[in-house]
């Protein structure tokens, strides 16, 4: 098996290897970490998947990236350490699934890459002899995930920022009720300028001392194991080799669709994408019309871990249809159009929309969403209108609902009149004792926080 490197999607950085690509998170021109080369499976390999548990798909797709830089004995390890909780396969009607990616720690998606990572991380850490503080800029659920994941562990800090008003209660308790080697910061802003200042500190050479290190979706680690709930359903629920599967995936930042279009060019036989966004619709307008605008400030939508008005996945997007956009969102070389728009079909939903789809899922098949999952199901259900040649009964489509309802319970109570169960993750946590810190919004008083702090 050949080697992987990474480059940066900025090409003005050096390619590097799976380890130092991980542990750096942001290349050092501020662009992204891609695969030089994508691996791939064959259609044996994929068929073997039906046969198998989760974590040993999770190993199969690990080892084609990290052959070289893990024994095979350690991998097995971290992955079934990582994924020992269930991925639900619900069937709502014919050929037509919600994956639910709820089920670990957190309640939220994040999880599976945050757990898979985290453990990658520690391994290579422990080895070296080095110590990282983890930043992170959360609207929701990646704060919680990563501060979870990484609970506990001593050779990395974790600070996480997160904007006030834009999260949950139970989101946040979830972050500030951990203390150890977990930090909170709440700022009064929104969940870009949280962004930015880690950004900005992240290329601040006079922090260099800090060992500072990302784990947003920008980090390569966070998206590989993206690559494996595709790969898992679609073997769990495929008929025939040959079957072509839709999946609708709600987007914010867009790394959890990275890694199914990582798994498409893995071999994974992807029909079509549907990419899902709130009313901060961005890609869409990009899709429709090839020009790129972001929307400065977000807007804030009930499904608030996708209030991201300049996804910084997409210049990976970019890239793998053989464009270039800097960290900006500036496209310096436009991405083949036809191409990206045979595999993605992008639609925006409204909050109006996403309340309603959640009343009538509910109605019509008994399906429990909460936001972020309405506005995947509502985005397949406008796709499959607005396309009848592909409304099959035979078509298999997989929507993923990336949150536990119960992480929104005003909300699903305001439309459905109950409060959804608790799954056990989430019991117990609203007595617990919270601490954070607040800062104000700018560069320099973050910067002081953190040499103050560390
Ligand atoms: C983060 C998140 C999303 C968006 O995922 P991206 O990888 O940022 O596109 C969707 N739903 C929930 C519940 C999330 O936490």
């Amino acid at each position: 098996m050949k080697s992987i490197k990474f480059y940066s999607t900025n090409l003005k950085a050096e390619v590097v290897d799976f380890k130092s690509a991980l542990l750096k998170g942001l290349a050092p021109d501020k662009g992204l970490y891609m695969p030089l080369e994508i691996p791939t499976f064959t259609k044996e390999e994929i068929n073997k998947f039906s046969q198998m548990e989760y974590y040993e798909i999770a190993f199969e797709i690990g080892r084609k990236f990290l052959h070289d830089q893990i024994s095979d004995a350690d991998l097995k390890a971290i992955v079934k350490d990582s994924y020992n909780y269930e991925v639900p396969l619900e069937k709502v009607y014919d050929r037509k699934y919600v994956m639910r990616l709820d089920q670990g720690p957190t309640a939220s998606f994040k999880d599976f890459a945050a757990r898979m990572m985290g453990r990658l991380m520690q391994y290579y850490l422990k080895i070296e002899g080095r110590n990282l503080i983890i930043l992170v800029a959360t609207s929701g659920d990646t704060g919680s995930a990563i501060a979870n994941a990484f609970y506990g562990l001593d050779n990395i800090k974790v600070l996480v920022l997160f904007p006030e008003d834009e999260v949950t209660n139970r989101q946040r308790k979830q972050m500030t009720t951990l203390g150890k080697n977990v930090q909170i910061i709440a700022l009064n802003a929104k969940f870009d300028d949280c962004q930015y200042l880690v950004k900005d500190a992240f290329s601040d050479s006079e922090l260099d001392y800090l060992n500072l290190s990302s784990a947003n979706s920008i980090n390569i680690g966070r998206l590989i194991p993206q690559i494996i709930y595709y790969f898992y359903s679609y073997a769990k629920l495929r008929r025939s080799e040959d079957e072509e599967v839709i999946f609708s995936v709600p987007s914010g930042n867009f790394g959890d669709i990275m890694g199914g279009m990582f798994a498409k060019r893995m071999g994974l036989p992807i029909k079509k994408f549907i990419i899902a966004t709130n009313e901060n619709d961005e890609f869409p307008a990009f899709v429709n019309t090839g020009k790129y605008d972001k929307i400065e400030p977000s807007k804030n939508c009930l499904s608030s871990a996708m209030n991201v008005g300049h996804p910084s996945n997409i210049s990976r997007l970019i890239a793998l249809y053989d464009g270039v956009m800097d960290e900006t969102g500036h496209i310096s070389k436009s991405p083949d159009m036809k191409k990206l728009r045979e595999d993605i079909y992008s639609t925006s939903i409204t909050d109006e929309e996403t309340k309603m789809m959640i009343a009538e899922a509910y109605k019509k098949h008994k399906l429990l969403l909460e936001p972020h999952g309405s506005v995947g199901w509502a985005g397949l259900q406008r796709f499959l209108q607005e396309h009848p040649e592909f409304d099959d009964k035979e078509q298999l489509c997989i929507s993923l609902e990336t949150a536990h309802p119960a992480k929104f319970p005003e909300q699903i109570r305001e439309i459905l009149n109950f409060d959804p169960e608790l799954p056990p993750s989430l019991e117990g946590i609203e007595e617990k004792e919270e601490f954070f810190d607040s800062i104000e919004t700018n560069y320099q008083a973050f910067k002081n926080y953190l040499k103050e702090k560390y």
